[in-house]
This record gives structure tokens, C-alpha cells and sequence, in this order.
């Protein structure tokens, strides 16, 4: 798994004081494309509507904010559709699209925190096209409310989260589980404020049954690092050591199938090397960057269990744990 980056991110300009910015990735110290990264714009529409589109590009001519959060400029709109032409040529080469904006938290006609068009949807969508079977795993700190609305339906898509409970966006309570079709193929691990690695590896550890009797045919990360402790938008302690664990141990269940893309993370100082463990677990390699690992208090630890064992008890109808 490589880095895919195009600079053609960098030109969102979310204005001052906005903690999803342009040093988010310059920290990476890339100097240009990594490989020739195709324009998005065409993979739109496979989540999308054309009007929402258009919605998008006039705000970003306008510099016009699309909500509170959700700021754009002139640079804006190439930066979004580099953002899903690279996610969706990861999806293809099993990379890692290094992009802003995120995409986790776009619905198919709104925009919402910090994000434009939903990157990993839009690749998902695509392998789903061409018959395959996708699990999206987001381990991004924040419930990736966004993706799961859009495959709340679908049996052809799992959505895994792991994410603070409670928090923004507000959802993702451990009973919401799909919907028709969708049934028990949505799989919430609420986590608790406070909750270390200990906790952080359980609830991957307990619910990778279920992800594995899905059989997936792509497994789509949503690879956010705001779960880190040092993070300042959310109240988690994962360490880097989390991030190259679960790198690893996803290949192990299902390798050669992962390709992942950025979503938040907003320590300057920790996400790349949050990003780099994550590759080295992944590919094989040492951890670069070890930390510390955190345990979890016993309160944590209660509040955790509750959660899990409320998911997984309604689950328990579609999957054996
Ligand atoms: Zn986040």
C-alpha cells in the first residue's frame, strides 16, 4: 500500500483558524503527484445528484461557505474532485489516498463537516457496480455519519465504525443496525470518551467475525486519526501503536483486498506518523513511530461494554460472534 497524493489539495482554503487545513498535508513534506492522479468529476454522480454538483462548484467559485463547518474557496472544488480521483484509483490499486477535504461526513445532496463529496462512497459504489461486495471500515474518531445513511439499504455494502459515543455527528448508537435489506449490515462500536488502546483493539478483535462472514471482496478504509490522544477535536486516547496494529492485523484477514483514504486527523504533529504506522502495519514493516500504549479506566470499560454488548446482541441475528 503507497501514498497517492496530488498538491491540487492543498488549494481548499477553509480561511483562518479552520482545523481542517492545508498543513494537515504539507506536514507529509510531499513534493508533487505521486503518479498521475485522474480528475474525479466523472465518479460524482455515482453517489451524488447532478444538482448537488452544481451546488457545490457555484459555492466554490463563490468562495460561499456550504455550512457552519464546511467552508470553500475558488481552489475548492479541484481540490474535492482530485480528492475522489485519487480514493477512487486507490480503491483500483490498493493504496492510500493521502486527500482533503475528507469525505465521510458529504450525504448524497448535502455537504457537512468539512466535507465536500464522500470520497470512500464513491469508490465503494464503484466496486459495488462491478458486482463486488464492499466493507467500509472507518476508524476515524467520528461517527462517518454520511456513508452510513448512503448504504443504510444495501446488503452488497457493511459499514463498520468505530467512533467517540456520545459526540458529533450525534448518531451512531450501538441499535442502529440497517435498514430493509441493509439489516445487520451496519455494525456501530460506540466508544466512550476516555477509551485507550486496550479498548480500541477489543471492540476490532470482537467484531471481525462478523466483517470476515460478510466475505468482502474490497475492504474500504475510512482512515481518520482523530481517535489519537493528543487529537484536539475529540476526547479518545488511541495511540500510533493502534493505527499500526490494525494495519496489520486487516491484512492478515483480508489481504490483498484493503485500500484506504484520509479523513480527519488534526494534530499536525501526530498524523503522519499516525499515517505512516498505519502503511508499515500494513505492508509488513515496523512500527516507526511507537508510543506509549494507553489502557482504559474501569468506568470506560463499563460504558464500553454496555454499548457492545447492546450491538452486539441485535447482530447476533445476522452474524455469529
Ligand atoms: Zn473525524
Amino acid at each position: 500500500m503507497q501514498i497517492l497524493y496530488h498538491p491540487a489539495v492543498l488549494d481548499h482554503d477553509t480561511g483562518p483558524g479552520h482545523p481542517e487545513n492545508r498543513f494537515r498535508l504539507e506536514s507529509f513534506d510531499l513534493a508533487g503527484p505521486t503518479m498521475e492522479i485522474p480528475d474525479g468529476t466523472e465518479y460524482l454522480d455515482l453517489v451524488h445528484p447532478q444538482g448537488y454538483i452544481d451546488l457545490v462548484q457555484e459555492h466554490c467559485a463563490r468562495a460561499e461557505p456550504l455550512d457552519g463547518d464546511t467552508r470553500t474557496s475558488a481552489g475548492s472544488f479541484r481540490a474535492a474532485t482530485a480528492a475522489v480521483g485519487a480514493t477512487v484509483l486507490a480503491m483500483e490499486r490498493g493504496d492510500f489516498a493521502l486527500v482533503r477535504p475528507p469525505g465521510h461526513h458529504a450525504y448524497r445532496a448535502e455537504a457537512h463537516g468539512f466535507c465536500l463529496f464522500n470520497n470512500i462512497a464513491i469508490a465503494a459504489q464503484k466496486a459495488v457496480d462491478a458486482g463486488k461486495r464492499v466493507l467500509i471500515l472507518d476508524f476515524d474518531g467520528h461517527l462517518g455519519d454520511s456513508t452510513m445513511d448512503i448504504f443504510y439499504r444495501s446488503d452488497q455494502v457493511a459499514h463498520w465504525s468505530l467512533h467517540q459515543y456520545p459526540a458529533l455527528p450525534g448518531n451512531g448508537s450501538p441499535i442502529e443496525i440497517g435498514a430493509g435489506a441493509g439489516l445487520g449490515f451496519t455494525i456501530n462500536c460506540p466508544l466512550p470518551a476516555g477509551s485507550g488502546d486496550d479498548i480500541f483493539r477489543h471492540a476490532v478483535e470482537y467484531m471481525l467475525p462478523a466483517a470476515e462472514q460478510f466475505q468482502p471482496d474490497v475492504v474500504a478504509i475510512s482512515a481518520g486519526f482523530d481517535a489519537h490522544q493528543f487529537d484536539p477535536l475529540l476526547q479518545l486516547r488511541a495511540t500510533g501503536n493502534f493505527y499500526h496494529w490494525i494495519g496489520k492485523t486487516l491484512q492478515q484477514h483480508f489481504p490483498g483486498k484493503l485500500f484506504a483514504a484520509l479523513e480527519g486527523g488534526y494534530n499536525l504533529e501526530e498524523l503522519p506518523g499516525c499515517v505512516f504506522n498505519f502503511l508499515a502495519g500494513v505492508n509488513g514493516a515496523g512500527m516507526p513511530h511507537p508510543e506509549t500504549t494507553t489502557t482504559s479506566g474501569l468506568r470506560t470499560w463499563e460504558t464500553y461494554e454496555l454499548y457492545l454488548h447492546q450491538a452486539a446482541g441485535l447482530l447476533a441475528q445476522y452474524w455469529k460472534f
